[in-house]
């Protein structure tokens, strides 16, 4: 993808963001990688606003060209620098996901779709301020083996290769933490034991579970029929 392509993309996922209802005001932010270097929204803008233009150039090494970045652009940065295998870091501040990280409360595998995000949890992160270098630790220990994680009296971040994937991810996160905060009002709901949740964890890499209808390296035991036509 060109550079003017991914800002594009990058201001449509944030206008999906807030249609969508996972994010509002000027909270949340978004990073992409772009070669050796990568592509983050500037701070306090709200993202109807936001055009191609605004998007920030920013170097592994904190510099950045533009705008003023998001104040959250040490996890941003550290994240890519971390996992090979994430291009996209998307953090908002959605009702549900927020509702339990002000509890501190790791999501179990109370529901088997909690394996989506790599694991038998999506852990919470140890509380910090916004905009920290202490934050960004927390996190990136929170993230370990996980493509999501809640931020502890903050928010969610929701990881992917693409933009797509890390927007499809934190709906996910959000929709899983309104059923869990749900099924809490009814008493704390069972949870799925480990060797099920690898289980299904094989079974969603097997099958690129929730990637979109065709994805790479899709192997499920159904084959598409050749039909006469
Ligand atoms: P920015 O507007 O600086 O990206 O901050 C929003 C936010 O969610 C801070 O955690
Ligand atoms: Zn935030």
């Amino acid at each position: 993808m060109t550079e003017d392509a991914l800002r594009r993309a990058m201001v449509e996922t944030c206008r999906r963001m807030n249609a969508s209802g996972i994010n509002q005001g000027t909270a949340g932010n978004l990073s992409a990688r772009l070669g050796d270097h990568f592509l983050i929204t500037p701070s306090s803008l709200p993202y109807d606003t936001m055009e191609p233009a605004d998007i920030v150039e920013m170097g592994f090494d904190g510099t950045y060209v533009g705008r003023r970045p998001s104040s959250e652009w040490r996890f941003h940065r550290d994240i890519l620098k971390a996992r090979a295998d994430v291009n996209v870091v998307l953090h908002c501040h959605s009702v549900y996901a927020t509702t339990l990280a002000c509890h501190h409360r790791t999501i179990p595998a109370f529901h088997y779709m909690v394996g989506v995000a790599g694991g038998t949890t999506i852990r919470c992160a140890e509380y910090a301020t916004f905009g920290t270098q202490a934050l960004s630790d927390a996190a990136l220990r929170a993230l370990e083996g996980r493509m999501a994680c809640l931020l502890g009296q903050h928010g969610q971040i929701a990881l992917g290769r693409t933009l797509e994937e890390a927007l499809w991810m934190a709906t996910e996160v959000e929709t899983l933490s309104r059923l869990y905060v749900q099924a809490l009002a009814i008493g704390e709901p069972p949870v799925l034991p480990d060797e099920e949740m690898e289980r299904v964890i094989a079974q969603m890499k097997r099958m690129s579970y929730g990637l979109g209808p065709e994805p790479e390296g899709a192997n499920d035991v159904a084959r598409p029929r050749e039909v006469a036509r």
